[in-house]
């Protein structure tokens, strides 16, 4: 399928922003429950499910996680591995698997203008979102709602990456 386009992180995170841009002038139509809604869960649930096996938790951190979808982690992790990251770099749930985050990681290296947003801490997932439309929420604000008392940690560590 299209899996192996994950693979060209660089170029994914250009397209990224393409669609951030190009979508960005049709926020006023594009309300959670609107009429245009089932559309984009339509257009996230083919192209991205293709791409990037999207689970359509609805609130898309892509481009922090290195291109990688965090919820094909069988564990759902949203802030790196577990424990449980076997010593050849593999999944403990699934042997066969890389682990989520080893790939992700590695993406994120060849990613010069959001590669630094991986160690940002992930707010706790909004289950309450899923099957919507992330671009959806995005415009909408709607994904950046924490829960009460939740707050984000300061990133202070500095990493060397490649450009
Ligand atoms: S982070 Fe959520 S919206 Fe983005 S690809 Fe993964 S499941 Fe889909």
């Amino acid at each position: 399928m299209l899996r192996f386009l994950q693979n060209y992180p660089k170029a994914m995170e250009t397209i990224y922003d393409a669609a951030h841009s190009a979508i960005k002038p049709f926020a006023r139509w594009l309300k959670p429950n609107g009429r245009l809604e089932p559309i984009m869960i339509w257009g996230e649930s083919v192209g991205k499910g293709a791409v990037f096996d999207c689970q359509m938790c609805g609130q898309c951190i892509l481009h922090s996680t290195g291109m990688t979808c965090p919820m094909t982690c069988p564990k759902n992790l949203r802030n790196g591995p577990c424990g449980g990251v076997r010593t050849n770099g593999h999944c403990e749930v699934k042997p066969d698997m890389r682990c989520v985050w080893t790939v992700a990681y590695e993406r994120s290296l060849q990613m010069p203008k959001y590669g630094h947003e991986f160690i940002q801490i992930q707010p706790p997932v909004n289950r309450r979102l899923e099957g919507t439309a992330s671009w959806v929420n995005m415009l909408a604000g709607t994904d950046t709602i924490t829960p009460k008392g939740w707050v984000t940690p300061p990133t202070d560590i500095s990493v060397e990456r490649s450009a």
